[in-house]
């Protein structure tokens, strides 16, 4: 071992003390004279961005991916402590390999990435990062740093930033070219350090494996290298993954003390299967999946690439193939409920409306706090002439899943023919407007209904 490398493990050692033994000095709830960009202020232009990715993306919105990633989300977010915001998680149906954390806790994960991430350790070791950066605010600090530019402005310029602008729409580029100053909005270097330092101890903290961040972070390597004539968005954002392997593997080598609980990856898969079913063009995946599942023993081995297989069927709406795939893995998880809700929304889209009805209705009475198969017993309900029914779930849903757009518009479908006036609900530009248009909707709705949930319902009560 050389000097050099003698002196850098000694320095590494004490950063490593300082970072993992050591408290976080300021509190994050205690807002730092330093931020000049007030919280009403940041609000405002996430806000404005998340209505420009709402109009130049789709996003899989969902309310069964959406639960998963912000019930991950809400892991770290106990450990990382009180916050200026509700913290709100979304996937963008888009190949790049990209993930931001935009003003006011609105946290984006584009398929492209989900992907590229093999187990719920590699993907959490992003969600940590990007909750890292929006806690400690630093995109806050640079806005500030970027001189005083209205949350229009600001808006447009995160957004050339964050998506890259190859991807955006030539109004928006314009817009964020204006702004000019994108370059000081970029993360530095103790940006990115303090980032993942935070995700280190919280990944700990949740009994996970750290390697998973290095695991991750060689694979952006990879990323980087493939795309060498231009740059990932992503690695513009979080610079140097070369800097940041070398110091979490030798925070890694100097703490020791892990206790690291073996990850169970059902949930993962389904949500990474579901993903790229939505996502990707199923006919390209469709023959390696079914080449990979008649490999002798996979069902044995890996049983959820027939789950993977059975989502590719039923998006190219093969029915009858997507459900004989689905009951293999139903029988290898028969205590998985979420699987039954998935064979019911088979059913239903098949136009098998009263066998998917009954399917809902069994969960729901076995498991009233899912968001996904409450969301689909609506539909079912809406779709068996049961409107009224459906709205109430719906609007018991709005609690748990406030940014969920669909909720809005099926509420706003049977709250409009009782309003005269026209409410534009189905463009839903942000999130207070949503809540307000929900609560509108709400009375509106509730009134004139006058119906009770049946007593199968058994509606669940939210927190959020
Ligand atoms: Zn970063």
């Amino acid at each position: 071992m050389n000097h050099n490398k003698t002196f850098r493990h000694v320095v590494t050692y004490i950063l490593c003390v300082a970072f993992i033994l050591g408290n976080v000095s300021t509190p994050f709830f205690l807002p730092s004279p330093a931020h000049a960009f007030s919280i009403g202020e940041e609000r405002e232009v996430g806000e404005k961005l998340l209505s420009i990715v709402r109009k130049e993306f789709t996003l899989l919105d969902d309310p069964d991916l959406t639960e998963y990633i912000t019930t991950l989300g809400r892991e770290t977010l106990q450990l990382a402590g009180p916050q200026f915001f509700d913290y709100h998680f979304f996937i963008i149906d888009n190949k790049e390999f990209n993930a931001f954390a935009a003003p006011s806790g609105l946290i984006f994960f584009h398929s492209g990435l989900i992907d590229l991430c093999d187990t719920e350790g590699e993907l959490v070791s992003v969600l940590a990062h990007e909750i890292g950066h929006a806690a400690s605010r630093h995109i806050a600090d640079r806005i500030s740093k970027s001189g005083k530019l209205n949350a229009t402005t600001t808006a447009l310029m995160l957004a050339g930033l964050l998506l890259g602008q190859g991807a955006l729409s030539q109004a928006v580029v314009t817009g964020a070219m204006a702004g000019g100053l994108t370059a000081n909005l970029k993360f530095s270097r103790a940006d990115e350090e303090e980032a993942d330092r935070l995700a280190y101890k919280w990944m700990k903290a949740e009994n996970r494996d750290p390697e998973d961040m290095v695991s991750m972070l060689k694979k952006m390597r990879r990323v980087s290298r493939y795309h060498r004539k231009q740059v990932p968005t992503y690695l513009l954002t979080h610079p140097e993954p070369e800097n940041r392997i070398g110091y979490i593997e030798d925070i890694i080598l100097q703490d020791r003390q892990k206790k690291i609980q073996i990850q169970d990856e059902f949930a993962y898969q389904r949500f990474k299967y579901r993903v790229q079913a939505l996502s990707r063009d199923t006919q390209s995946i469709l023959p390696i999946l079914k080449n990979k599942a008649e490999e002798p023993g996979v069902l044995q081995t890996d049983p959820m690439l027939f789950y993977g297989l059975s989502q590719a069927y039923q998006a190219n709406r093969d029915y009858p193939k997507a459900e004989e795939a689905l009951q293999k893995v139903i029988l290898r998880f028969p205590d998985r409920h979420i699987l039954k809700t998935d064979l019911g929304r088979l059913k239903l889209e098949a136009g098998e409306i009263k066998n998917a009805l009954q399917i809902f209705q069994e969960i729901n009475r076995l498991d009233p706090s899912g968001s996904y198969n409450a969301y689909y017993l609506a539909k079912a309900l809406q779709q068996d002439g049961e409107p009224a029914q459906a709205v109430l779930i719906y609007e018991n849903l709005t609690e748990r899943l406030p940014t969920y757009a669909k909720l809005y518009q099926e509420i706003g479908k049977y709250a409009l023919p009782l309003e005269t006036k026209p409410s534009g609900i189905i463009t839903l530009p942000c999130i207070t407007t949503m809540k307000e248009r929900a609560s509108r909707s709400a009375t509106t709705s509730n009134r004139p209904l006058k119906v009770s949930p049946r007593k199968t319902l058994s509606l669940p009560k939210y927190k959020n």
